[in-house]
């Protein structure tokens, strides 16, 4: 009898457990499917700078590791963005295209983007103000977070990069100073992309790194300025850090001696 009564509540937990993992998947699956919560990382920010500009991961590749995402091209060939699963890519002439699938990518940040927070930031306020009001929103400085922002600009800097011929002579520290620039606005888009924490030293840039892409997808390009209003931003707290090296020539061999930050804290 005591067996019978310990195999009958054994089974009630085991039905319940069962019960509380199938409502966790729905709850997790409800919407688009989720694949990961993992920030995606492919090369690290300090092979930038030492001009290891070509990687061997492709577009069709990226587009596995995330929904959002920013980067750049083999060879420094301008900026890498990803929203809603597409790859566009903003060359040196700032002309919006779509990335073919077999480019190549040296460096890339991407997540599958699963909104934790949400909120709408009012006020005539620029690229400082914004990134403030953003951090007072942080449940904690101590993770990382992917950002989706859309918003209205009255006037907004964007930057890309110059393609490098091979042996390629200058770090990011060089090319970006130098970078072309585009000023636009007033115009309506979406920022894409992430913070990282102080402790993510040379391996990533520390603070915020954000993308551009307009909603007629003909602007894009790094976030550098900008003025705007109703800010709408989306956060997803990222706990899990993907890692992966570049299993190429370039980074095989390059001293990594040269040190540059950039973050915007
Ligand atoms: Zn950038």
């Amino acid at each position: 009898m005591k067996r019978y009564l310990l195999i009958l509540l054994a089974g009630a937990f085991i039905s319940q457990g069962c019960n509380h993992v199938a409502d966790h998947l729905s709850n997790e699956t409800a919407g688009n499917e989720k694949k990961s919560d993992d920030f995606y990382h492919y090369s690290i920010w300090t092979a930038l700078v030492n001009k290891v500009y070509d990687g061997n991961l492709t577009v069709a590749e990226g587009k596995t590791k995330g929904d959002i995402g920013l980067g750049t091209f083999n060879g420094a060939d301008g900026e890498l963005i990803m929203i809603d699963g597409v790859i566009y890519h903003v060359p040196s002439t700032g002309v919006v295209e779509i990335a073919n699938d077999s480019t190549h990518i040296p460096y890339l940040n991407a997540t599958f983007f699963d909104k934790d927070y949400s909120y709408e930031l009012s006020g005539q306020l620029n690229y400082d103000t914004v990134r403030k009001m953003i951090q007072q929103h942080f449940p904690s400085r101590n993770y990382f977070y992917a950002f989706k922002i859309h918003a209205d600009f009255d006037s907004l800097k964007l930057g890309s990069l110059y393609k490098q011929d091979k042996p390629y002579q200058q770090g990011l520290d060089v090319l970006m100073p130098n970078r072309p620039k585009f000023d636009h606005g007033p115009v309506s888009g979406t920022m894409v992309g992430f913070y990282c924490p102080d402790f993510i030293g040379d391996i990533n840039v520390a603070g915020f790194h954000l993308h551009f892409l307009s909603d007629d997808k003909k602007i894009g390009g790094h976030v550098m300025e900008f003025k705007g209003h109703q800010f709408n931003v989306e956060m997803d707290k990222l706990a899990s850090y993907h890692l992966v090296l570049p299993e190429a020539t370039a980074f095989d061999t390059v001293n990594l001696e040269k040190k540059f930050q950039y973050g915007k804290k």
